[in-house]
């Protein structure tokens, strides 16, 4: 149930170890929120920029044997109050806002500005004691309370923990040795994982639940956990996305991603697609570009990360249990784990599973 990676890492694995799949989504497309189109001759990501990135050779080979991916290195600017920053954390950003140079002064300064705070319970306390008060309120807080609708104080600590601190100008979002965005676009990726399989879109699996139970014994559900038992312990919160795009010439902002962290400007980033693929931008006229906005996550409305606080760990780890005694269905992915997982993790917990069966 659903064609985003999980669910079609593990019927592309299961159909060469001998299984017969099938494969249903709801949507009128496979590849889930990776779903990718190509529109004034960019790959355009519908629902978002998707950089794939992992430090292990064999997730990289694994993807690369379904589409072949550019050698894209992502990197974020930050604007903050009309002035553009590097980012993540690195020496540029330093010197843009305290005119420090060397790893050395990078190094004092943080020492100087740190808040110390022995044993960091959440998202602020962490920051805090890493890079002090002014980093916090530039880069952090707007765009955390934005992104989650959450303060900071409320927030686990692992979200930011993602983002690396350097005292190095190297300024890549990730620090994987592996990255890259595929060339023809995911669905491409998507296409090739499901050869010869069959996929049936437009299929709401709720709706026909009793038909698909019976026709497999094993059943493989990457949707949300909790409308899967009938949100019987409560909905889990979720975030969801929504974009607003705009086809434009030229080139308008000279990047992939500029996120927004003040508070007040209402969008998080703007993602301008073609420049994923920096070797095509150039020689494009056409720009397509994606005003990004995160929201609570309705019933209707697409999930895109689970909010893993206190009080949604608690509520899943109750319809864990439940899961656990379903010992015919597979619970795989962002949704049906709720776990804010990136690609390359999906893909090896996805690979991960299929072995053990
Ligand atoms: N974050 C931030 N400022 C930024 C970018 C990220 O404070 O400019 C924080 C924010 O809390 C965010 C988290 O870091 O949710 C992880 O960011 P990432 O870019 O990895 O999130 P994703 O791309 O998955 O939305």
């Amino acid at each position: 149930v659903g064609s985003g990676l999980f669910g079609a890492i593990s019927a592309r694995e299961l159909t060469d170890k001998g299984y017969k799949c099938l494969v249903i989504d709801k949507r009128n497309h496979i590849g889930g929120n990776c779903y990718s189109e190509e529109i004034e001759n960019i790959h355009v990501c519908k629902y978002g920029g998707h950089i794939f990135h992992t430090n292990k050779k064999s997730i990289w080979d694994y993807v690369n044997k379904f589409t072949p991916f550019t050698q894209y290195h992502h990197f974020v600017r930050v604007s903050y109050k009309n002035k553009i920053y590097s980012f993540p954390i690195n020496l540029m950003t330093l010197q843009q806002l305290w005119g420090t140079k060397t790893p050395e002064e990078a190094f004092n300064k943080l020492e100087s500005v740190r808040v110390q705070i022995d044993s960091p319970q959440n998202l602020e306390e962490w920051i805090l004691s890493q890079v002090g008060q002014e980093i916090y309120e530039t880069f952090v807080k707007g765009y955390t309370k934005k992104q989650w609708g959450k303060d900071p104080k409320d927030l686990p600590k692992f979200i930011i923990k993602r983002l690396p601190i350097r005292s190095t100008y190297e300024n890549g979002y990730f620090s994987d040795r592996y990255q890259g965005f595929p060339e023809n676009g995911y669905t491409d990726m998507f296409d090739n994982l499901l050869k010869g399989i069959e996929v049936q879109l437009n299929v709401d699996y709720f709706k026909n639940k009793e038909k698909y139970n019976k026709l497999s014994k094993n059943i493989i559900y990457t949707g949300k956990i909790d409308e899967y038992y009938d949100y019987q312990y409560g909905e889990l919160e979720y975030r969801t996305l929504i974009h607003k795009n705009k086809i434009v010439d030229g080139d308008y902002q000279g990047c992939a991603t500029i996120n927004y962290s003040e508070e007040d400007v209402p969008y998080t980033r703007i993602i301008e697609h073609k420049h994923f693929q920096p070797h095509k931008a150039k020689n494009n006229k056409k720009s397509y570009v994606m005003y990004e906005y995160s929201k609570p996550c309705g019933k209707n409305d697409i999930p895109f990360y689970p909010i893993n606080d206190k009080n949604n760990n608690k509520r899943y780890n109750s319809y864990k249990k439940l899961a656990a005694k379903d010992k015919h269905i597979i619970f795989g992915g962002r949704l049906a784990e709720y776990k804010y997982y990136d690609m390359h993790q999906v893909v090896g917990a996805a690979l991960k599973k299929v072995k053990s069966l």
